[in-house]
């Protein structure tokens, strides 16, 4: 409803995004304060031998993936319940296709969900893996940023546990260190900060089995991570300034902002932010450190109920969307790239023509209504969806509407 675009007709060409939002350091306030203070710091860390060899054969064979368009390099199709499972259908039953002029493209904020939630959790703590059940048992999907030198014990089981589950390993760097290098974490700072988000990913997919590494948090939020991520293989970089996301807002991708919760924060708290995103139509980013009870307690700890109980707040609204950031960032991003799309005319068809970024994961869909006629891609007629959309396939980076 924010959304600027939403009274356009056919002709959405707008190029805005990716401007270079402030990407200034906000170090000092920044969370993440590590776990070298509580000398917890393991021992024996980051040995990256796969101590089994059967990396998790998720299961690839039914997502009906279809030949075609030859995006980057043979990623797999996304797990049945990982980060990238199909996006939930908002409740509403049983709307009729448009059956007016064919005309007016446009494209749903968050997947037809009034607003979008999203739990993240940073360093790979012990009390992440400590209370890894109780969280899973919320239902929802998360995001836990790891950093691969922080390793708890039980942290390995814990993590290839959650991607079974549907849940995102996301990648927090090595060791954790400052945006020049310094005042690392974890152990010993890598080369480069180009190096310590390369070895945390290929950590993520070798030791710990998962697909592929989509989105980054910044050590300490510091700025000076944003190139490092934005040159990077993933597509988006959460930080730690404060505030929501709104549709086609100018965000940078790379300098996501979020709600970091402080010691004390309760679910009230929570809750009434929750509430107000779903009031302005936007997507809100938690960023918790450590959970209570546990005896490591690094950073702003918050009370594993309060988290929780704030889960089934946001899970209770069948009008909010609440899953990964990948998940949630992916739809942000490809309703960005649809609208920016290039419109051409043709008789009385209009063909929309877009390119994919290099970073954006394959296998993306948006959801769009028009007022009526035909949308198709490369020839195959889009199928209406009862709950109220046409899905877009955003690697055939073409839609065609026709009366
Ligand atoms: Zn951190």
């Amino acid at each position: 409803m924010t959304d600027p675009d939403s009274d356009s007709r056919p002709t959405i060409d707008r190029r805005k995004f990716l401007t270079l939002a402030g990407a200034t350091g906000i170090a000092g306030l920044a969370g993440c304060d590590g776990g070298g203070t509580t000398g917890d710091t393991p021992s024996g860390t980051a040995t990256d031998t796969p101590t089994d060899t059967d990396t998790p054969t998720e299961t690839s064979t039914d997502t009906p993936t279809e030949t075609d368009t030859p995006t980057e390099t043979a990623t797999e199709p996304p797990a049945e319940n990982g980060p990238f499972a199909e996006i939930p259908a908002p409740s509403g039953e049983g709307v009729e296709r448009p059956s007016g002029d064919a005309g007016t493209l446009q494209v749903l904020d968050w997947a037809g969900f009034e607003s979008a939630v999203t739990y993240t959790f940073d360093d790979g703590q012990p009390s992440h893996v400590a209370h890894y059940d109780e969280l899973e048992a919320t239902g929802a999907d998360v995001t836990f940023y790891v950093s691969v030198n922080a390793e708890p014990e039980g942290a390995q089981e814990t993590w290839k546990q959650a991607i079974e589950d549907g849940h995102e390993i996301g990648n927090h760097t090595v060791s954790h260190p400052h945006d020049d290098l310094s005042g690392s974490s974890f152990g010993e700072p890598e080369d480069s900060l180009a190096a310590e988000i390369e070895d945390c990913t290929e950590y993520i997919t070798e030791t710990l089995g998962q697909g592929d590494v989509w989105t980054f948090a910044a050590p300490f939020g510091e700025g000076g991570w944003t190139e490092p991520a934005r040159e990077s293989d993933l597509f988006l970089n959460r930080g730690v300034g404060g505030g929501s996301i709104a549709p086609g807002d100018g965000t940078d991708p790379y300098n996501l902002s979020c709600y970091m919760a402080t010691e004390g924060d309760t679910a009230d708290t929570f809750n009434g932010k929750i509430d107000s995103a779903r009031s302005n139509g936007e997507w809100l980013i938690f960023l918790f450190h450590s959970i209570r009870p546990t005896d490591q307690e690094w950073f702003a700890p918050v009370d594993v109920g309060e988290i929780t109980g704030s889960v089934e707040h946001a899970t209770g609204y069948d009008d909010v969307w609440v899953d990964t950031v990948a998940n949630v960032g992916a739809y942000w991003r490809g309703q960005q790239i649809l609208e920016s799309a290039a419109a051409e005319e043709s008789g009385d068809e209009t063909t929309w023509t877009w390119t994919v970024p290099e970073d954006y994961p394959s296998h993306q869909t948006v959801r769009v209504t028009v007022d009526g006629g035909t949308l198709s891609q490369n020839g195959t007629e889009l199928e209406w969806n009862s709950s109220g959309y046409y899905e877009v396939a955003l690697d055939e980076e073409s839609l065609t509407l026709s009366p």
